[in-house]
């Protein structure tokens, strides 16, 4: 798979050239483990370089712009990525081992935010405020100035999307580091971006180690704002650095999300998202439904169904477009193989199985589902991020909400029932930034605000919520007798 730029470089102030520190790194395919492509080792000094570029931008050309143009440009960039459909899910596929209809998944969800930004852009409003007589007051929604993005590699189109498209929408400079190992497509909509018509500036990526340019960004004093997705321990130091220069920061941390099915829910409906939403990205999802809580009652049959289903599933390289690619890398698979080894072979209730005559490179894993280690087991409260799903009984509804708050996280659940009373009750006492009603995902819902508590993190992105975060409030009180 070939991309249409060359990745070995970065996007700064519009324009492509080589890292400062002239060291590229390599672009390795989950499904094979062969090299395909080189991305730049981007350092301090170009991510430097491109925070002057978006300050440059914030007070030129992009700063000036109305908001109506800003999201004349989103739409036009919604356009393109839609245009460019086959070149960027084949990109991801190759590049995160995602199969490829879920990678297609992906760029029709960019092009989503990209619209649904487009939108919002000019709606963006403040107040006016009833205050003391002889008085006007009101607000206004300003953007930070030079907002910093890094994001991780299970869902770069998705997570750009709806970080970066919602700081361009508010008016903000971005500068952008994509994780080492999925920096095309972030290159790729930059690219875009640029025949978009977004001015110099407004947009810059520059890739490498999170070490090196994750660090610097996070420290960089002209940053106004820092957007985080990923893991707890890294998001701890984004937090850190934005502590350090005392600016906001976005954390998205991932989670260990549980789907409540009761006796009176509607199973066949709720089957395939149990499963889905846990083999999705080959389980590599901050929102990945591992946890799957069962009333004591049906327990024996959701189990005896989802093992039917995990014994269906196959594993394949992402171009072969099975239910389950490969993981990311080694080590992410090492890490997934570290959890497994800590069942209890007797729990593993069934696995997918591996398709024949897999390159060895790959990075691959048989889904596995795993019953009965006990709510405060490892694998029932820590995030695997691979293919597991576990399967606890509960007894009723207060055994289910303490079992499913019963993690460290609190990003989404699910509630399987018809009961409306018990749906209103439990979406009320589950500790979730999203609770879904006889679903799972909302399909992904742009428009829906996302963000986590706990562990899982703070702050909100998608929907107009994002909008609020990346822009800073003034209130103006005008005395005029
Ligand atoms: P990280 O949290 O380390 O990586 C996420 C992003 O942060 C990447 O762009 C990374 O860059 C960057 N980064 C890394 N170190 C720093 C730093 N010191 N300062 C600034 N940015 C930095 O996740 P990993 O890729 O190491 O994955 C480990 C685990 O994290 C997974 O097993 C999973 O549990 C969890 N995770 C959760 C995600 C979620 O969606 N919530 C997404 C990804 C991982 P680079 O990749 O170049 O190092």
């Amino acid at each position: 798979m070939t991309p249409w730029f060359d990745p070995s470089r970065v996007f700064i102030n519009g324009q492509w050239r080589a890292p400062l520190g002239g060291e590229t790194l390599p672009v390795l395919d989950p499904s094979t483990g062969r090299e395909f492509a080189r991305i730049a080792r981007g350092g301090a000094d170009d991510i430097d370089a491109a925070v002057h570029a978006s300050q440059a931008a914030m007070d030129g050309e992009w700063g000036a712009m109305p908001a109506y143009l800003r999201g004349r440009i989103l739409a036009r960039l919604g356009q393109l990525v839609l245009d460019h459909t086959d070149q960027l899910a084949a990109m991801e596929a190759a590049d995160v081992g995602k199969p490829l209809t879920q990678a297609r998944a992906d760029v029709i969800a960019l092009a989503r935010y990209c619209e649904f930004y487009a939108g919002a852009a000019d709606k963006l409003m403040g107040e006016t405020i009833p205050f003391q007589p002889g008085f006007t007051v009101y607000t206004l929604r300003e953007p930070h100035g030079v907002t910093g993005h890094i994001v991780p590699w299970n869902y770069p189109m998705q997570i750009i999307g709806r970080s970066v498209g919602g700081a361009l929408a508010a008016g903000n400079a971005c500068v952008l580091k994509p994780a080492e190992e999925a920096c095309l497509t972030a290159l790729a909509f930059a690219d875009l971006a640029h025949q978009a018509g977004l001015p110099a500036g407004a947009l810059n990526v520059v890739p490498g180690l999170g070490v090196e340019a994750g660090a610097a960004l996070t420290a960089h004093p002209g940053i106004r704002h820092l957007s985080f997705t990923g893991s707890v321990a890294t998001g701890r130091r984004v937090q850190a650095a934005a502590a350090e220069n005392a600016v906001p920061v976005t954390l998205e941390l991932g989670g260990k999300s549980p789907q409540l099915v009761f006796a009176d829910a509607d199973l066949d409906a709720a089957l395939p998202y149990l499963v889905n939403a846990g083999i999705q990205n080959a389980g590599q999802t901050c929102s990945a439904a591992s946890r799957i809580l069962v009333e004591r009652s049906i327990y024996p049959q959701v189990c005896a169904a989802m093992a039917e289903a995990y014994r269906g599933l196959t594993v394949a390289p992402a171009m072969a477009d099975a239910r389950v690619g490969p993981l990311i890398s080694a080590r992410q698979k090492g890490i997934v193989e570290r959890f497994l080894s800590m069942a209890d072979p007797a729990h593993i209730l069934a696995r997918g199985h591996l398709a024949d005559d897999l390159p060895e490179g790959g990075h691959y894993i048989a889904p596995a589902l795993i019953a009965g280690p006990g709510p405060d087991h490892p694998l029932a409260q820590d995030e695997i991020f691979g293919p597991v799903q576990i399967i606890l009984p509960f007894e009723d509804e207060d055994d289910a909400i303490r079992i499913a708050n019963g993690t460290a996280y609190g990003l989404v659940a699910s509630i399987w029932s018809r009961d409306g009373g018990r749906q209103m009750r439990l979406a009320e006492r589950l500790r979730a930034g999203q609770v879904f009603v006889n679903n799972y995902g909302a399909a992904g819902g742009v428009e829906l605000p996302f963000g986590g508590t706990g562990l899982s993190g703070h702050g909100r992105e998608k929907g107009f919520e994002a909008l609020y975060a990346f822009t800073t409030l003034k209130t103006v009180a005008a005395h005029h007798g």
